[in-house]
């Protein structure tokens, strides 16, 4: 039978729970178990897929094609756990599934309350990522700040499901903040002691805590808050800031938090180190030898999580190529105000993220133009893509006024358009070209060289896709079409590298998100030679 793990938070939000949980996962895995993790998120939409990025941050897409929290974008790059549509719990689910059972009379005329019912449902939930998963230890990541009225069932449900499995079967961590007031040059436990009040008036008493914090937790604070919070003093466990995040697994381990939690679950399983880890990752990550600037043309570039797996695919991909990804985050409407060569200026290479909406297009694609002609090396993602097709379209093969459908309804030249089975599509959730599909990738070509394999799956989430009938006029101009979904000949890859007389270095756009499984130790090929090729052009600027 799995064991669980809740880890909650207090205090704060944006105390990188995410992160913790991830990094709980890497450290269980070092003693051989299999690990699985769940996000419970409080809001009431059924998925994050129609949430602006201003309100969430990006939309995670798990191979099976579920829209889920960025947080399980950390928890693949940080362990081996799969994830799917069954590692992420929100509230609109439960209560969808609920609402329909009552509908169908399941309840047998019960009235029907958050407990038992909707209580119920949650830990049938994730019970069930449990048990698809197969892992020995389950680890709960609940949303959002202790205290708030939105968790409240998701912490009851996490309550009750120690009395259901047993004691030693379920264990909770809380991350807590230890702020530092600098007035009286003292870091302070009392929202500490609120926050974990807070949780034993619902019932949870915290086994172990993690206390984020600035400064070092000495002795008596530890004591202090052992004493406060009825915990162990050796659950008192430091997770002072880090320089990289890629380090907080072994903070954790070097404190003992693995043989903690083995204690407590009565499990003996033996040590491994995370030296490999500590090699490929951590220490290229802190003392890289080069540098590269790399500009990232999006809409959403003022808040971090917004594009955050494509951040940490140019971070692994510095790690490997032993270079520290400087990303400048350029406004794509900008681009329109100030012009390309302006704000592109010292870049060595050029990345256009997915998106959707006209607003900011035009910059996006004039950045591409400005790469595309100055022989920077281009990444587009997703929209990216759909962008250096459009710019093509345009400015090399004379279709004036090419442009996606999404944008201009009735565009005299439709390059990228909506495929028969989107047309009809109303309901905006869900209802995208999700998930992983097949590519195969034909040999002579840049692609190939950058996967060295013909057969490639990767993840998607569109609705628009290239329109076939312009292939041939952008074939006889240069554009390479390097990756078709074989069943149904859609395109997938995109490259340019002669063209107008240009040779180009390194131009590679794709339809699919490259970005949702990059790891730190095992970086995506497409990142990895996008950097390469962008050192390269550093050194020659
Ligand atoms: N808006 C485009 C589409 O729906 C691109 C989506 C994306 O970049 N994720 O096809």
């Amino acid at each position: 039978m799995a064991k669980y793990i809740f880890t909650t938070g207090g205090v704060i939000s944006s105390l990188g729970k995410g992160i913790a949980s991830a990094s709980i996962g890497k450290i269980m895995e070092s003693r051989g178990l299999k690990i699985t993790l769940v996000k419970l998120d409080p809001y009431i939409n059924v998925d994050p897929g129609t949430m602006n990025p201003y309100q969430h941050g990006e939309v995670y897409v798990t191979e099976d094609g579920a829209e889920t929290d960025l947080d399980l974008g950390h928890y693949e790059r940080f362990t081996n756990a799969e994830t799917s549509k069954f590692n992420n719990i929100t509230t609109g689910q439960v209560y969808n599934a609920v609402i329909f059972k009552e509908r169908r009379g399941d309840y047998l005329g019960k009235t029907i309350q958050v407990i038992p019912h909707i209580t119920n449902e949650i830990k049938d939930r994730v019970r069930k990522a449990a048990q698809v998963s197969g892992a020995d230890i389950v680890i709960v990541e609940i949303g959002g700040t202790v205290g708030d009225i939105e968790s409240l069932p998701f912490l009851e449900a996490a309550r009750q499901l120690r009395l259901d499995v047993g004691f030693k079967n379920v264990l909770y961590i809380h991350l807590t903040l230890i702020p530092y007031v600098r007035s009286a040059d003292e870091i302070k436990t009392k929202p500490t002691q609120h926050s974990v009040g807070k949780l034993r008036e619902i019932g949870i008493q915290p086994d172990i805590l993690i206390c984020r914090t600035e400064k070092a937790l000495t002795d008596d604070i530890k004591e202090k808050i052992s004493l406060f919070c009825n915990v162990p003093k050796d659950a008192v466990i430091e997770a002072r800031d880090a320089q990289s995040i890629y380090q907080i697994p072994l903070v954790f381990k070097e404190q003992g938090l693995d043989r903690r939690i083995l204690e407590h679950f009565n499990m003996k399983c033996k040590s491994t180190d995370l030296k490999d880890w500590n090699r490929l990752v951590v220490k290229r990550a802190l003392h890289p030898s080069h540098e590269v600037v790399i500009a990232l043309v999006g809409k959403y570039i003022t808040l971090q999580d917004a594009y955050k797996s494509i951040y940490e695919s140019l971070n692994h991909a510095g790690i490997y190529n032993d270079a520290r990804v400087i990303v400048k985050k350029i406004d794509s409407e900008d681009i329109e105000r100030q012009g390309s060569a302006k704000l592109l200026k010292g870049v060595s290479g050029v990345l256009v993220p997915g998106g959707f909406g006209y607003r900011g297009i035009e910059g996006k694609i004039e950045a591409i133009k400005f790469a595309r002609e100055n022989r920077l090396p281009y990444l587009g993602l997703c929209l990216g893509m759909q962008c250096a097709v459009i710019e093509f379209a345009r400015n090399v093969c004379g279709l004036k006024g090419a442009n996606s459908t999404e944008f201009a309804r009735k565009t005299r030249y439709p390059v990228i358009s909506l495929l028969e089975e989107q047309r009809h599509i109303k309901d905006m959730g869900g209802t995208m070209r999700l998930g992983v599909y097949p590519c195969r990738i034909r040999k002579d070509t840049l692609a190939f060289s950058v996967y060295k394999r013909a057969l490639i799956s990767e993840r998607h989430r569109h609705r628009y896709e290239f329109n076939n009938k312009y292939k041939s006029v952008m074939e006889k101009n240069g554009m390479v079409f390097s990756g078709i979904y074989p069943k149904k000949g859609l395109v997938e890859i995109i490259e340019l590298r002669s063209f107008c007389e240009i040779e180009h270095p390194f131009f590679i756009a794709v339809q699919y998100h490259p970005e949702f499984k990059s790891k730190p130790d095992r970086p995506h090929p497409l990142f990895r030679e996008f950097i390469r090729a962008a050192l390269e052009k550093a050194r020659n600027l």
